[in-house]
């Protein structure tokens, strides 16, 4: 059993863990909005505005000004028609397949094999035959449409992989979709902020969008709650149908507040999304020089291969010695074999903090 060990924050890209400061590679605040005046200046003004509970479900009174403003801001970012805000991005994806599924209860699902445990939940709450296609293989994706004989298909994938730092081929996913009409679904929650035009996200910049684009707030946003973007239809029938979206509070006006100072900022932060970039390149290029494998990380998420999980667990503990907080991910978050150091980038850490990292994994060697 893990135990839950609790942090304070620290300076900016680090945290205090018993007193002592360590340099934090371990959260998905990429940004370092997380702890923004601004954001919390917002939260407070709109928790002074609107309270601190929106006091019912969306669709019984819960459905705020701030709420329908707020979507609105995710869809022009986004360059969709529309947006539904959901409590979480767990939450997003758990219930927008069984939403979808509602609709067509024969439809094939394929989804990649390293997707969020989320889509996962999504697709088997949706109790339907979901069949994985190898990681980022579209060649594979392909032929399981080929042989695929249902009403309905939906195929499913991520941006960037959480936990090895990825990205998909966004556009060749939507193109393949569409020619063997599926549903096209793309979980962006660590590319949001990140990356793309104006940090809207790999897919905001394709011609041909997937279908239905989830991401979350919790990750470079700062905040929390997640939203599903994609056309009027689409997000009205969710709104009516997705149980963890109907049956549920709406979203706080604080939360709402974090958002809306969020996503007034995130589209004009093009050098704290170079900078992390940068410092993720550094990072990787370090680490081959020491000898160590990133995968096919191409972005501010780092991983370092380690292979057992006992190992993994060694290398955090020493890391954490050494003053650098980064978690060990084992299975079942990744399969048996392949446990690894998660590094995750933010625009709070600078040049010499990523040679401190370096330093302390030479020192493990
Ligand atoms: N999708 C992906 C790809 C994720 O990595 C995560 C969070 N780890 C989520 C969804 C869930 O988002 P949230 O933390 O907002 O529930």
């Amino acid at each position: 059993m893990r135990v839950l060990r609790p942090l304070e924050p620290g300076a900016p890209g680090r945290v205090l863990r018993g007193g002592r400061e360590l340099l934090d590679l371990s959260s998905n605040d990429y940004l370092g909005l997380a702890r923004d005046p601004e954001l919390a200046r917002r939260a407070g003004e709109w928790a002074a505005r609107y309270g601190t509970g929106a006091r019912a479900s969306r669709l019984v009174s819960g459905t705020l000004t701030p709420h329908r403003a707020v979507e609105e801001k995710v869809a022009a970012w986004k360059g969709t028609e529309a947006a539904v805000l959901f409590a979480s991005g767990w939450q997003a994806n758990a219930a927008l397949f069984p939403a979808l599924l509602k609709l067509e209860p024969q439809a094939a699902v394929f989804a990649d094999w390293l997707v969020h445990a989320s889509i996962h939940h999504g697709i088997a709450a949706g109790r339907t035959r979901h069949t994985g296609f190898r990681h980022n293989d579209l060649t594979n994706l392909d032929q399981l449409l080929d042989g695929a004989e249902a009403s309905a298909r939906i195929v499913a994938t991520e941006s960037v992989f959480s936990m090895d730092g990825d990205r998909a081929d966004l556009a060749a996913f939507v193109t393949l979709a569409r020619r063997h009409d599926a549903l096209s679904v793309v979980d962006e929650a660590h590319a949001t902020g990140v990356l793309g035009a104006g940090g809207a996200g790999l897919a905001a910049g394709l011609a041909d969008k997937p279908d239905i684009i989830v991401g979350t707030f919790s990750k470079a946003m700062g905040g929390f709650g997640a939203y599903v973007a994609a056309s009027r239809d689409v997000c009205d029938y969710l709104a009516n149908a997705a149980s963890g979206f109907v049956y549920t509070t709406a979203p706080p006006p604080p939360v709402l507040g974090a958002m809306d100072a969020a996503l007034d900022m995130v589209p004009g932060m093009d050098d704290e999304r170079a900078h992390v970039q940068v410092l993720a390149a550094r990072l990787r290029d370090g680490l081959a020089g020491l000898g160590y494998d990133t995968g096919a990380s191409d972005t501010q998420i780092v991983p370092v291969m380690i292979g057992g999980e006992a190992e993994a667990l060694a290398a955090s503990a020493a890391l954490e010695e050494a003053g650098v907080l980064a978690v060990a991910i084992r299975p079942p978050t990744v399969p048996e074999g392949e446990s690894r150091i998660r590094f995750s980038l933010s625009a709070a850490h600078c040049e010499a903090d990523v040679d401190r990292v370096l330093e302390a994994m030479a020192g493990l060697r």
